[in-house]
């Protein structure tokens, strides 16, 4: 298992239906779906989930694969160039 419980990285693959470029996958990385807690909005408590660093390989992974609803959009890298 590879560490590291959130990731930032740049998108090298869509999935045949992914639709979104998504670039940062948070620490809950998978869920059932079905269960009650899914249903209610709180997959949080899945007995099912998996986890980023923790049943999923992590941040320190060279590659990553995430579910396209649990993968986020990040704001574009800002500039680290000084003011004129
Ligand atoms: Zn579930």
């Amino acid at each position: 298992m590879v560490p590291g419980h959130e990731v930032v990285g740049e998108v090298v693959a869509l999935g045949e239906h992914a639709r979104r470029f998504r670039i940062g996958i948070a620490w809950l990385r998978r869920t059932c779906g079905v269960c009650r807690a899914c249903r209610r909005g709180r997959e949080n408590l899945c007995r099912a989930s998996e986890c980023t660093g923790w049943s999923q390989d992590g941040g320190f992974a060279e590659y990553a694969v995430v579910p396209e609803a649990f993968a986020y959009v990040l704001p574009p890298q800002p500039s680290l160039a000084t003011r004129p």
